[in-house]
């Protein structure tokens, strides 16, 4: 029974479920009751068949009502598990398992007629030396505080947010034209910039580089990924906090530098301030 009830997958497959066993119950106990009330002249006790009916009808229903919770019950452990297995640990935002399955839908939807999704990179700058000098914990503390930054920094209702690993998030822009995904870019990277984390070490700030590219008819989630990766290495190689936009289909891959090139003189973001 358990076994069965494993396969049970959405809320209407309780409802059918519960109509199911009901509907069972319903005539399970009729036909008890007609056939009680048939032998009713070899038992002569109406009363006590009555009864017997009454008791049968009640069983029926606890027996239901007690599978349909068992159903509700493991429907619920299933959600909780699935939203685990797609939920980063640390940060609570959608992990890489979610960004591919989310990617890989906008991409089946792929509708020329509209501004396509464009992916974002956005890898924390020189991350390995904020552990360095103010720990891992601290560094957890700041990856928590750069995922809120990010999910704080786009369109919740159209965009994705999502920790692809390490000190690497990934956001995926809906409908987003170049000037849409431009913008997006760049209030993500000036997001970052502005934060300021108070851990038991020292206030830490970081910046963060980001490889921008929209998607395209033919691309996989790997492709667009290796674009957007791309990208952010010319933003890392050009002096990082900032954006690079790789254009798809070219033939020599050359990307565009956004804003938020950090100045010359601009001050180390990663001083210690304890
Ligand atoms: P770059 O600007 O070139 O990206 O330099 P980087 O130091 O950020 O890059 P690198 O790949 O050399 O180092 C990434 C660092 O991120 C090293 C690793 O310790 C740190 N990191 C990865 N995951 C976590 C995590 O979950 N917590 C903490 N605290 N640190 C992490
Ligand atoms: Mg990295
Ligand atoms: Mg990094």
């Amino acid at each position: 029974m358990i076994g069965k009830l494993a396969h049970v997958r959405s809320r209407s497959d309780v409802v059918i479920a519960s109509l199911a066993i009901t509907g069972v119950s319903v005539v399970c106990a009729l036909l008890l009751t007609a056939c009680l009330t048939r032998s009713r002249r070899v038992v002569g006790d109406f009363g006590a068949l009555r009864l017997a009916a009454e008791i049968s009808a009640i069983v029926a229903f606890s027996v239901s009502f007690a599978v349909v919770d068992a159903i509700r019950h493991i429907l619920k452990g299933k959600r909780t598990v699935e939203r685990l297995a797609m939920t980063d640990d640390l940060t609570g935002l959608a992990n890489r398992r979610a960004f591919v399955a989310v990617a890989e839908h906008a991409i089946a939807r792929f509708d020329a007629a509209l501004p396509p999704p464009a992916l974002l990179i956005v890898d924390l700058d020189l991350f390995k030396r904020v552990n360095d000098i103010y720990g891992h914990r601290a560094g957890d503390q700041t990856l928590q505080a750069a995922a809120q930054a990010l999910a704080r920094a786009v369109r919740s209702e159209f965009d994705f947010v999502g920790r692809l690993g390490g000190e690497e998030f990934v956001v995926l822009l809906a409908e987003a034209d170049e000037e849409t995904a431009r913008r997006a870019a760049e209030s993500a990277r000036a997001a970052i910039e502005a934060l300021r984390v108070a851990t038991p070490t020292g206030e830490i700030a970081v910046t963060a580089s980001i490889g921008r590219t929209p998607l395209v008819a033919g691309d996989t989630v790997s492709t667009a990924l290796q674009r957007a990766d791309e990208a952010l290495y010319v933003a890392k190689r050009a002096g990082r906090n900032q954006v690079a936009m790789l254009e798809p289909n070219v033939g020599e891959p050359s990307a565009t530098l956004g804003e938020g090139r950090r100045r010359r003189d601009a001050p180390d973001p990663l001083r210690r301030s304890a």
